[in-house]
């Protein structure tokens, strides 16, 4: 059973589904509201690869991930941009999907939007002020956080340190009890969008979508909320803290990812030379780059994305090509046992994937030293990095001009969002340039036309 660090307890504990055999996980998705950056790339690719090793390693996994598309951020870009909230938040919820799908991310198996939950956050806005846990501020309704024993658990500090270390925006600070406390319903201001509530036209706070879609969707006591360190406090913990008002058991795990620091180890807006969004990444670097730099970390830690990382991921992956290419004429064979032990004690060890990457190079030359274990060797390397972690190979081809892999890769992000107009002309593209088009379940798959 995999092992994974819970930030509410501060240390490794075993990963123990409420259903034996199924897993139920949330993580927070996107507010669409501009460019997917860094931060972003790292937050879904590393719950990427774990959502895929737990279900290669046998587990009926459901991952739920949402989409803010009613928050401030939205609002003030549809101002900035002159143009209505839904039309901002639909483009940029497009241009997330195919980022996404371009850098192999799975696609969630429930995607909630907070428009479409309105009414349930007004419910539970509307029990919470009934439970004593909520009162109306000038603007709105407000969560009382010293109302819920414990309030702090995820930032492992205490209500006075948290109260002393808070910043209260100017426009909430007459209405607030305390610094800590945070909007559960916020009255909406003219020309913006609203949904009727027994305190006034407006909108739910960010808080409250979270709390109420993964609530909805997976259950009391599902098994694992995910985001990044920086989400942990306040937003996790607002989330717990609405939960445990309401009386309904959260998460039962949960788990963060470290952020994407600059060179000086700073939080990332900025940088990879002059690089921030993913969509200008994925003009320069082959997608599979960014996951083979996420997997050379510790999920916890920072990581600095930095062209150095990048240039050293796309030399290994150069080395995992050759690799698929050099065996993929050998004999069927299964993955060898030693391999895959050791790779999924790396995995179990709460997520090591440094380690597990080490497994599969050692097997890489393992298997270029000796002929005879080749076979099962490369069987094990294929299956450790195309179906546990989201890394397909391209083994099938000679090695590809950039013009030609991007074209490939492109008409692998055409084809996972089922876009055949797009995935059929770059398919013609290609034949034009001399190529026989296959599609195999690792992708497209190229040879030479004699
Ligand atoms: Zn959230």
């Amino acid at each position: 059973m995999l092992t994974l660090f819970d930030t509410a307890l501060g240390r490794p504990c075993p990963l123990e589904p409420r259903d034996a055999g199924r897993l139920g996980i949330y993580l927070c998705g996107p507010t669409v509201s501009g460019e997917p950056h860094l931060g972003h790339g790292r937050v879904t690719v590393t719950w990427d690869i774990l959502r895929r090793y737990l279900a290669w390693s046998g587990l009926d996994v459901r991952f739920v991930s949402n989409v803010t598309d009613i928050e401030d951020k939205v609002i003030a870009r549809a101002a900035e941009e002159h143009r209505p909230v839904e039309e901002v938040a639909a483009r940029y919820e497009a241009l997330w999907w195919q980022v996404m799908d371009e850098l192999g991310v799975l696609r969630p198996d429930a995607t909630p939007h907070a428009t479409e939950f309105v009414g349930q956050m007004v419910a539970a806005v509307a029990e919470l002020l009934d439970r004593g846990h909520a009162y109306e501020g000038g603007d709105g309704v407000y969560f009382s956080t010293s109302s819920v024993p414990g309030y702090g658990l995820l930032a492992h500090q205490d209500l006075a340190t948290l109260r002393a270390g808070a910043r209260v925006e100017a426009s909430e600070e007459a209405a607030k009890r305390s610094p800590l406390d945070f909007v559960l319903w916020k009255l909406a201001k003219p020309g913006e969008p609203w949904w009727p509530s027994p305190w006034g036209r407006g909108r739910p706070g960010w808080h409250t979508e979270c709390v109420v879609m993964s609530l909805g969707l997976l259950g009391e006591g599902f098994d694992l909320h995910l985001g990044g360190l920086d989400l942990a406090f306040p937003h996790h913990e607002n989330e717990r803290a609405q939960a445990l008002a309401l009386g309904r058991a959260f998460a039962r795990h949960w788990a963060h990812n470290g952020l994407v620091v600059d060179e000086r180890g700073e939080k990332m807006s900025k940088s990879v030379g002059n690089i921030t969004s993913l969509p200008d990444l994925l003009r320069s670097y082959d997608p599979r780059a960014l996951r083979l730099v996420v997997l050379g970390a510790r999920y916890r830690s920072p990581m600095d994305v930095s062209p150095q990382a990048l240039a050293h991921a796309r030399g290994a992956l150069e080395n995992l090509d050759s690799f698929a290419r050099e065996t993929r004429d050998l004999p069927p064979a299964e993955p060898d046992p030693g391999t895959l032990a050791g790779f999924r004690q790396h995995m179990d060890d709460d997520f090591d994937t440094p380690g597990a990457l080490a497994v599969i190079f050692g097997a890489v030359r393992a298997a270029r030293a000796d002929r005879a274990r080749a076979p099962a060797l490369a069987a094990a390397v294929r299956t450790c990095c195309q179906d546990a972690l989201g890394l397909p190979l391209r083994g099938a081809e000679e090695a590809l001009g950039k013009e030609v892999a991007d074209l490939v890769a492109r008409r692998d992000a055409a084809r996972r969002r089922r876009d055949w107009a797009e995935a059929d002309s770059i398919r013609a593209r290609l034949v034009a340039l001399g190529y026989v088009v296959e599609d195999t379940p690792a992708g497209t798959s190229l040879h030479r036309q004699h």
